[in-house]
């Protein structure tokens, strides 16, 4: 078969792969379109694509032919059955050293089914974390690709050009084997919960706390965008509080307060429970959006179940000032317990992950870009074998400054009755964390009372006792 002229496919014709193909062919990339409606090919290529070099195909044999080799397919469609779909109709059309890449939301286990099918016939496999939405996708998304490493030098020049740059860096590397990349995307999903989640409760802690008005909190959203908490969530925060309706009144309050999801943290919290690492403040966010959505209980039990008389009397600028720093450590709190998931599952699948270049990952073009990714890539170059990122000496500075606004804040949503799950769960890890002694001696005696399920002694490590704590045979 004669060699196309396109250096890349791209096959799934809605928003994010739109996008990437005009982002790929703004920096210089021959891309060559493709969809399972293949009447949307013609309409790309007559309306958003027009006057571009973008060519299109009429069929996945069409669009194999007009690649240049290797060839490289990447597919932008719905995870799941459509992957697999396509996987398996191009791997007849396809030959050794070629490479397909998986860009969607695809879980971690797909691409590692995928990598391990696909290495006997010489086809490569990657699965590519993309986050950062449309407009990252336009112009700069993060991308996060792991699979058969052989196919990296071929599709690194596409994919660190189009990327998003931190710092002059491509926030787009190679990140480990087999499933890693869609791992370490859905990890930074996870994150993205909880980051969202502690803006939500800062926002009702200062609304039915501190008692703010809109306009009064997005000054402090603002304030705090110039601080430590530099953050495009923060800063969408501060533009949706300021943002008025057609009728002159702000929209927020008007939005149902009913949260969705579409998986990628409920995700992270099952690989949290199967890997065996506390990520807690994930799992209270993804379970915050689920307490939102039991919207007619929650309004009835409103009516029944009494909260607190207390009411908040403190300095208001005291409390914002806890509060801010509250937000910081949970966020820290929370990045340490995902990159403790990373290094478990990194560990049980043998990859070799760079954390460092995992957050200069997410230093720009996803959702979760903040100038605090910069400390962390920082303490990773300092320590790649750092266990924990509490324990890095600039960050257990930071915690330790932090910590007593953290209690502050719990205390106080406590006392007023505004539920803040994500602040208490972090100040909760922190304190489990800290402890050297914990009450799992109570916990390992009960579980040998009732289940013969033995315990160590401290004296004696290594050595599983049983005790008849009845006295009975
Ligand atoms: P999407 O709505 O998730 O998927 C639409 C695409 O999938 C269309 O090309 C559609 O083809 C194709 N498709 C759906 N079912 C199919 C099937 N059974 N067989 C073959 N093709 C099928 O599109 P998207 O929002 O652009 O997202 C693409 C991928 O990127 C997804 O995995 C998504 O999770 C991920 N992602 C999205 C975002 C975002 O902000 N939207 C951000 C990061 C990652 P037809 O046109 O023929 O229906």
């Amino acid at each position: 078969m004669a060699e196309g002229k396109a250096d890349i496919a791209l096959i799934g014709l809605a928003v994010m792969g739109q996008n990437l193909i005009l982002n790929m062919n703004d920096k210089g990339f021959v891309v060559c379109a493709f969809n399972r409606t293949v009447s949307k090919v013609q309409e790309f290529l007559d309306n958003e694509a027009k006057g571009t070099k973008v060519i299109g195909a009429t069929s996945l044999e069409d669009m194999v032919a007009k690649l240049k080799k290797p060839r490289k397919v990447m597919l932008l469609v719905k995870a799941g059955f459509a992957v697999d779909e396509f996987v398996k109709k191009l791997i007849p059309l396809l030959e050794k050293g070629d490479i397909i890449i998986d860009g969607g939301n695809s879980q971690y286990l797909d691409t590692q089914k995928w990598c391990k099918e696909l290495a006997p016939t010489g086809i490569y496999y990657v699965g590519m974390g993309v986050s950062g939405g449309e407009i990252g996708a336009r112009y700069g998304p993060s991308l996060m690709p792991g699979g058969h490493e052989a196919a990296w030098p071929h599709i690194k020049p596409i994919f660190q050009a189009i990327s998003a740059k931190a710092n002059k860096e491509p926030c787009c590397d190679w990140v480990g084997d087999d499933g890693a990349g869609h791992f370490v995307k859905m990890v930074h999903n996870g994150i993205e919960y909880g980051d969202m989640q502690l803006i939500c409760e800062a926002y009702h802690l200062m609304r039915d706390v501190a008692g703010l008005k809109q306009e009064e909190m997005a000054q402090v959203f603002d304030n705090w965008n110039k601080g430590d908490l530099d953050s495009f969530l923060i800063e969408i925060t501060r533009d949706i509080l300021k943002y008025k309706d057609t009728d002159g009144n702000y929209l927020l309050p008007k939005i149902k307060d009913t949260a969705g999801q579409k998986g990628t943290g409920k995700w992270t919290g099952i690989s949290a429970l199967e890997y065996g690492v506390p990520v807690t403040l994930i799992g209270e966010a993804v379970f915050a959006r689920c307490l939102s959505a039991l919207k007619d209980e929650r309004s009835k039990a409103s009516a029944i179940l009494p909260g607190p008389s207390y009411k908040f009397s403190g300095n208001t600028k005291e409390f914002l000032d806890h509060l801010n720093k509250a937000l910081y450590a949970s966020k820290l709190i929370s990045y340490a317990q995902g990159f403790m998931l990373l290094r478990e599952a990194a560990k049980v699948n043998k990859w070799n992950l760079n954390y460092g270049s995992v957050a200069l990952m997410w230093r720009g073009g996803c959702i979760i870009r903040s100038a605090f990714l910069g400390n962390i890539k920082d303490a990773y170059s300092k320590n790649p074998q750092l266990t924990n990122l509490l324990l890095d000496p600039y960050f257990s500075e930071r915690i330790s400054a932090a910590q007593g606004s953290l209690r502050q804040v719990v205390a106080q949503a406590a006392l007023v009755g505004v539920p803040a799950p994500a602040f208490a769960a972090a100040l909760s890890f922190y304190d489990g964390y800290r402890s050297a002694v914990l009450p799992a001696n109570l916990l390992q005696a009960q579980r040998d009372y009732f289940g013969a399920h033995t315990y160590e002694l401290l004296s004696k490590p290594g050595e599983f006792i049983h005790t008849n704590w009845t006295g009975l045979g």
